[in-house]
């Protein structure tokens, strides 16, 4: 049977793009169709612009931490929101403008329009109002926002969708979750001046993560200024006449801020994708089921991303699988399965957290409490004996103690986030404590404490 294209990607996000580049490289015939911007959340609305937010934030720290070094800062300087917005625009219209040029190079057909399944190989071009066919099919459409729309009010607040375009930077926010971007955007949004609530409805933030570099965040959250509610579960939210919302939480608070952010989680974006007519099954919260090779029950379909039910929502995951299916289908590779539990990552926090590996909870459960050697450190970084913050930098090595292999990494601190990448190779390489402990380290820095911790703790 003849097909427009061996391979039709829908959505140009990063996932999606870095699919259809290979698959184009290795000679096959690919569309993709985008029905926003090309680049996706990460690059639209996402880790871009959010990690350029973070720059921003940090300045505050250099300012205060330069009159310790000498500086005489004799004006308060002053943060202009429009002035960083402008330059996130054009930042992400550039890196928008590179991937479709990328695109084009390799040969990709770009479609700027809302695609959807019309049948197993055949895609309705919403704009065009045609259908093509394709050999194989990628489903790339990543994830959106997900708000409990059966709070009273929520739809007065707003999400990560939102944020980077805002006319003005509120005086105070209410934040309400407790994960990735909810703690993101809290440092963020403290650091460019902006009173800051954070509303987590369990106890300790960023569940899932290593338990003591978790209180140790929202410790040192809560002594940058940052008002931590803990046990906050929002009730309702009220607009006032004023345009300021009030949260009403249910243990009877209420806090009236001027503007309220969710951050309660990311949903797989299938809606209306009309997968039905391809025959393709979904899990239970509307993601893409699919196998280690991420394809989907339907042998032709496939779906990389935070489309697919595979739980972790990360550029990074999204980029290799994509590549991966890419190789798979046209390079004749045996590309062999992600291993999902072994992916480093990085908490943009200030200060940021690095985690790979297991947490120690979990290296406690998987090899009993006598199993696990835990190394940690916690140290003034030289620079602010002088600069007089009172910030501390912490590390954490998880060792199994029957092969000396380091099993898990866990950094709270500045560049926390650089470091963690080459943790994650030591993890994923079976290096051993002896090893790490042969390397000599490199003086002064901050790194070294990761070739001298000695003694397990
Ligand atoms: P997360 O899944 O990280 O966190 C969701 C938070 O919302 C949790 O604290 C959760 O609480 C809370 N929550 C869930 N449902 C409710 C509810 N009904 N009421 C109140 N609170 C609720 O999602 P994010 O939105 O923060 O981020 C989405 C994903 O994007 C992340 O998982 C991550 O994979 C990715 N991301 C990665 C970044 C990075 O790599 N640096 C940065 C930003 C995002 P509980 O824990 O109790 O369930």
């Amino acid at each position: 049977m003849n097909y427009d294209y061996d391979l039709f990607v829908i959505g140009a996000g990063s996932g999606g793009v870095r699919a259809a580049r290979i698959a184009a490289s290795h000679g096959a015939k690919v569309a993709i169709a985008e029905e926003y911007r090309i680049g996706g959340t990460c690059v639209i609305r996402g880790c871009v612009p959010k990690k350029l937010m973070v720059h921003a934030a940090r300045f505050r720290d250099s300012f205060h931490d330069a009159v310790g070094f000498g500086w005489r800062i004799d004006t308060q300087p002053q943060f202009h929101w429009p002035t960083l917005r402008e330059k996130l625009r054009a930042e992400v219209s550039r890196l928008s403008g590179l991937y479709r040029q990328n695109l084009e190079r390799h040969g990709v057909e770009i479609f700027d329009s809302r695609a959807e399944f019309a049948g197993p190989h055949e895609i309705l071009l919403v704009s065009e109002e045609r259908i093509v066919s394709a050999r194989h099919i990628l489903v790339a459409t990543g994830s959106a926002p997900w708000v409990p729309h059966n709070i009273p009010g929520a739809a007065h607040a707003i999400t990560s969708n939102e944020i980077f375009e805002l006319d003005e930077l509120p005086a105070s926010i209410a934040i309400i979750g407790g994960g990735y971007i909810a703690v993101e955007f809290a440092c963020i949004l403290h650091g460019l001046g902006v009173e800051t609530h954070l509303l987590y409805r369990g106890p300790l933030i960023l569940r899932g993560f290593d338990t003591e570099l978790r209180e140790r965040l929202m410790e040192a959250l809560m002594k940058r200024g940052i008002h931590v509610h803990t046990h906050a579960d929002v009730d309702r939210i009220e607009r006032c006449e004023d345009a300021r919302r009030v949260v009403h939480t249910r243990k009877g608070e209420s806090l009236k801020v001027d503007q309220v952010l969710y951050a309660t989680g990311r949903e797989p974006y299938t809606f209306d994708l009309h997968l039905e007519k391809a025959g393709v099954e979904l899990a239970a919260n509307g993601a893409v089921k699919v196998d280690e090779h991420n394809r989907t029950n339907v042998k032709h379909i496939f779906a990389v991303g935070d489309v697919a039910d595979h739980g972790v929502q990360l550029t990074p995951v999204a980029i290799r699988e994509g590549h991966a299916v890419a190789d798979r289908l046209f390079g004749g590779r045996e590309v062999p399965a992600l291993d999902y539990a072994g992916v480093p990552t990085a908490v943009f926090t200030t200060p940021e957290m690095g985690t790979a590996g297991m947490t120690e909870e979990q290296a406690r459960e998987a090899l009993g409490a006598d199993g696990v050697k835990v190394f940690r450190s916690s140290f003034r970084p030289l620079a602010h004996s002088v600069s007089g913050r009172e910030e501390r930098t912490f590390m954490k090595l998880l060792v199994d103690a029957a092969n000396d292999r380091v099993i898990g990494a866990h950094l709270l601190g500045e560049g926390s986030g650089e470091l963690i990448q080459l943790l994650g190779t030591i993890i994923s390489a079976g290096i051993t404590k002896q090893q790490l402990d042969a390397t000599i380290a490199v003086h002064p820095t901050a790194a070294e404490e990761l070739v001298t911790m000695r003694e397990p703790s």
